[in-house]
């Protein structure tokens, strides 16, 4: 199940990328409550939203979520939050506390964020990660919007919503006509468009020309006779073999004269096993790491 999930957002997030530029490290406008809940889930927020994009992430906070979280300052654990979330980058909203003695709600700051002048796209390409149904909501009305969620300690990513797959399907048809679109699943659309064949004569052609340059030069190996004399070199060969215990390795002294063979054993490079001091967790992940430095 994970892993089927994993494999759709994968293509959902290419399917972003394509469609609407979406590029690593992808930007991530992340609110006050899914760094509370990601940590009340005990979860890594930015490593769980890397294996949910599929790429690298650039945490973002803006001005007014980080007030939301100065406001739950006294909650127990939050002023750690408040330090890491520090680390994000601020996007400016430029909902001042001179303009606003209140922080704008997360609707409201994200929406301007994210769509400044009411156009209905994402022109910065954001992804947005909140927790409330009612940003998501009015994101889903904006072209090109990736949305994820934290629900009980699982990291979601909604399919695209209507407006955004539906401007997809066009843009893939555009580009279909235009013979920019190659590939299977356009059986139907050749016998229908007279253009389209001979492009896709033209496509025939590729894979024969590619032909001629692949291959190796020179005899079939497979066709050429073995040589069985022995080749004239050093009176003795080294092989290095290894145990199988892996822990030595021989060294094996093949005599020319064909008496036997003189075994060596050396002392290998030992693997040693790292054993992390501090918390006993596998091995370091760079994103928790610094996660976790806050
Ligand atoms: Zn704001």
């Amino acid at each position: 199940m994970r892993g089927k999930r994993s494999k759709q957002y994968k293509k959902l997030m290419q399917q972003y990328g394509l469609s609407f530029g979406f590029r690593e490290p992808y930007q991530v406008l992340l609110d006050a409550d899914i760094i509370k809940d990601a940590d009340r889930f005990k979860m890594d927020l930015i490593g769980g939203l890397e294996r949910t994009l599929h790429g690298q992430v650039k945490p973002m906070i803006t001005q007014c979520s980080m007030r939301h979280l100065y406001a739950a300052a006294k909650e127990p654990g939050v002023s750690f939050l408040i330090d890491k979330a520090k680390t994000y980058e601020r996007r400016r909203c430029d909902h001042r506390p001179e303009d606003y003695p209140e922080p704008l709600s997360t609707k409201d700051c994200l929406a301007s964020v994210v769509d400044a002048k009411g156009s209905k796209t994402n022109k910065h390409r954001y992804v947005v990660a909140s927790q409330e149904p009612e940003v998501r909501k009015f994101m889903r009305g904006l072209l090109g919007v990736p949305l994820c969620y934290i629900n009980r300690s699982v990291m979601i990513m909604e399919p695209m919503a209507g407006a955004t797959a539906e401007n997809r399907e066009k843009e893939e048809r555009g580009k279909f006509r235009a013979g920019l679109k190659r590939g299977s699943g356009s059986l139907k659309r050749k016998r229908e468009d007279e253009d389209v064949k001979e492009e896709s004569s033209v496509q025939e052609d590729m894979p024969k020309r590619k032909k001629a340059v692949n291959g190796p030069k020179g005899p079939n190996p497979l066709a050429v006779k073995k040589s069985k004399k022995k080749p004239e070199g050093p009176a003795t060969t080294f092989t290095e073999a290894e145990s199988k215990d892996l822990k030595t390795k021989v060294l094996k002294l093949e005599q020319a004269d064909g008496s036997e063979p003189i075994l060596a054993s050396i002392k290998g490079k030992r693997k040693r096993k790292h054993k992390s001091g501090d918390s006993g967790r596998a091995a370091p992940v760079k994103p928790e790491m610094a996660d976790e430095d806050g």
